[in-house]
């Protein structure tokens, strides 16, 4: 294939590009930023640009898209790449920070398991709620001393109507946050070993 030709699908596609696609859309919103300039821009620059100026720069960046479109959109893919990246990290952030302000409940744990405290180490096994089948014929639930955080696994507990009481004389509870039991830290997670 002679060179023009490729030359000429370079150019062509470089047209294409400097009309449509993102690039384009973001000089189209450059320039009907200045045609249109909102307050802030207007203080900051203290006029409106005179028609042939706009012409001039629309001019400019379209014959530059047109020319360096590969390198252009290379930039673009890349800021791409890196911001959904970087959303995904913010993501994981955000559910651990989220995890950790609002503490673990009884509640949003399965079945049975370990938690283990994030700020002193200290772990145990847990029975968070499990049951037979069917459900009504025996159940086995956590709760945990509200005085001194020892955790208990109570079988059939509505059969006592929430008069639970600790060894220590403290209430037991299943809807408050889960605490350490050593330092009463809130900063605990759980990791389920089984269902039923
Ligand atoms: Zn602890
Ligand atoms: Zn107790």
């Amino acid at each position: 294939m002679p060179f023009y030709i490729y030359i000429a699908v370079y150019l062509f596609i470089g047209i294409i590009l400097s009309f449509f696609g993102k690039a384009a859309r973001e000089i189209n919103n450059e320039i009907k930023d200045l045609k249109h300039p909102d307050i802030d821009r207007l203080i900051d620059e203290g006029h409106i640009y005179a028609p042939h100026k706009y012409f001039l720069f629309e001019f400019t960046m379209r014959m530059f898209l047109l020319i360096l479109w590969p390198f252009l959109y290379t930039i673009l893919l890349i800021d791409f790449i890196n911001e959904s990246r970087g959303t995904e990290d913010d993501k994981i952030l955000e559910e651990c920070r989220y995890e950790r302000e609002a503490g673990l409940f009884f509640s949003s744990m399965g079945g049975a398991g370990e938690i283990t405290c994030r700020e002193c180490g200290y772990h145990q096994h847990l029975v968070s709620f499990i049951h037979s089948f069917p459900i009504d014929k025996w159940n086995q639930s956590g709760y945990q001393c509200q005085r001194c955080g020892l955790f208990h696994e109570i079988e059939n507990a509505h059969q006592y109507k929430g008069k639970l009481k600790c060894y220590c004389g403290g209430s037991l509870s299943r809807d408050k946050v889960l605490f350490c039991p050593v330092y009463k830290s809130k900063n605990l997670k759980y990791e389920m070993e089984y269902v039923t």
